[in-house]
């Protein structure tokens, strides 16, 4: 639902007075996707569309995209970028697809295997792909009033934008930095830098590029861009600070006024207990059985006991220090062993967390299952089939995981942290409400207790169907964040 003081904003702009938005990003769902940045650039412009807002995206034209989508782009133009000593080719080509616009940069050698290459080739992946716009956009059939950038990968522009390429740009165009991790900075030495963009040593300075001895891409992003986003409000609160910041609280507290945090939400027409293909039966707020259908299919095809009355905690997730796995091997065997509990994991990541619940999983035979790969349609099942959902994260900028999971009526229990303290609110047994459990302090323990909760609530039919009531009820809709950043967008213009 559009809120009525946001259709009166709508109603009194004309179609040529609403900004015209480029969408710089990494990756971009269903083209490619990693993580849940993919998931954002992916629903952002198909929100925005209704609105009355143009948003293009513009995103490297990687191997996955190309070995589906060859058959459909459209090659607009290629030019030659200059990066350091390297002259490359790049090519703009245009993919229509579901009625947005996409621009895929072309380059065999930066995106012809995988998204991110790691080290300092993954620098000069994305100093070609910061380029390769800056150079592109001139040309292109489209000229954006914001150009909205996307994590480290792209933070370079607004500084490029407004030195190197000053008087080359559209006059007043404006550019918006949205953080979607701010653990992910794109440092590297000066040297390197330098070399690949031909910045001026004046900016090496913690005015300006540096941090903690590096050349910084974000860092640059937060001193030169318009205005900043992230993706919570509680997330926009934590990075001001020396525990989350991850050395940039100073910058963001000097930018405390252009810094705001919008929820994201989820495609509610890919998550949708109600029309998803990948699971066996559908269901939703009023027929709960095919959630039964589907814990049965996911034991069974899980390789675990199938029993309804057992309850299922999953983990959908990458699997890193970020997400909490030291606290899952802290307390995985005692809660295994003393409780009738089942526990499924989809996810990957570091060799070390693999290979913890590869060994756990023989361990516990029927009762734990590790699934290690990524798989989309999986995910769907094991959202649809579980019962509860843990994302203990250490921080967690705004997290999908749990938003999902609510929709398929799989209760969170997570710690409260960015935005998935924005979204879980913890169950209240005297007024009934709230739509999962949360915990306060990074603690292996403190996640205990909130398991044994969530299990002591399984056991109660009346607080479980509530809890599910609630939490399919609650409205993740992509809607509202896409409201907020229009909001933003005109306050930029
Ligand atoms: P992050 O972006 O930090 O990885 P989010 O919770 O914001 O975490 O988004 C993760 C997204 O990726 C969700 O849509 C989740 O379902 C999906 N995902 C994570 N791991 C896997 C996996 N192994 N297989 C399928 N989907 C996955």
């Amino acid at each position: 639902m559009i809120t009525k003081d946001f259709q009166q904003i709508l109603q009194s702009k004309n179609r040529e007075e609403m900004p015209k938005v480029l969408l710089a990003a990494s990756e971009c769902a269903p083209l490619s996707k990693t993580g849940g940045l993919a998931d954002v650039i992916g629903t952002l412009p198909k929100n925005l569309k209704p609105m009355g807002i143009d948003a293009r995206v513009i995103t490297p034209y990687h191997r996955v995209i190309k070995n589906k989508y060859a058959s459909q782009v459209e090659h607009l133009f290629h030019f030659y970028v200059d990066l350091g000593w390297r002259h490359e080719y790049a090519g703009i080509e245009k993919l229509e697809l579901d009625g947005i616009i996409y621009y895929l940069v072309d380059n065999e050698r930066y995106y012809g295997h995988q998204i991110y290459y790691g080290g300092e080739a993954e620098g000069e992946q994305y100093a070609f792909f910061t380029r390769a716009i800056l150079d592109a956009m001139p040309q292109i059939d489209f000229v954006p009033d914001i150009v909205h950038c996307n994590d480290w990968h792209t933070a370079m522009i607004p500084m490029l934008a407004k030195t190197q390429y000053q008087g080359k740009m559209q006059e007043n165009c404006r550019y918006l930095l949205s953080i979607h991790n701010i653990a992910f900075q794109g440092k590297y030495h000066f040297g390197f830098v330098k070399d690949i963009f031909g910045i001026e040593d004046r900016f090496y300075s913690p005015d300006y590029l540096e941090l903690d001895g590096c050349a910084d891409f974000l860092k640059a992003g937060c001193v030169f861009a318009d205005k900043i986003s992230t993706v919570s409000p509680s997330y926009a609160q934590e990075i001001r600070t020396p525990d989350y910041s991850e050395g940039l609280d100073s910058i963001l507290n000097d930018r405390a006024d252009d810094l705001i945090g919008i929820l994201n939400g989820i495609d509610t027409d890919v998550f949708s207990p109600e029309k998803d293909t990948y699971i066996p039966t559908n269901f939703d707020r009023e027929h709960l059985e095919g959630k039964t259908d589907c814990k049965k299919s996911l034991q069974e095809r899980m390789g675990l006991e199938i029993n309804p009355d057992i309850p299922i905690f999953a983990m959908v997730t990458r699997m890193t220090e970020q997400k909490g796995f030291d606290l899952i091997q802290c307390m995985l065997d005692d809660f295994m062993q003393t409780e009738n509990v089942q526990f499924m994991l989809l996810g990957s990541g570091d060799e070390r967390f693999e290979n913890y619940m590869r060994a756990a999983e023989g361990r516990y035979r029927g009762k734990l299952c590790s699934y290690l790969g990524y798989s989309e349609e999986t995910a769907h099942l094991v959202y649809a089939g579980s019962d509860f959902f843990l994302m203990p994260s250490r921080f967690e900028p705004c997290g999908l995981g749990q938003m999902i999971a609510m929709r398929y009526g799989c209760i969170p229990i997570v710690r409260e942290t960015g935005g998935l303290r924005d979204t879980v609110i913890p169950y209240n047994r005297f007024t009934g409400k709230g739509n999962g459990f949360s915990f306060t302090n990074f603690d292996a323990w403190e996640m205990r207790d909130a398991m044994r909760l969530a299990i002591s609530s399984y056991t109660n039919k009346e607080i479980m169907s509530r809890l599910i009531d609630n939490a399919m009820q609650a409205d993740f809709g992509f809607r509202r964040s896409a409201e907020e950043y229009v909001r933003l967008y005109l306050n930029m213009i």
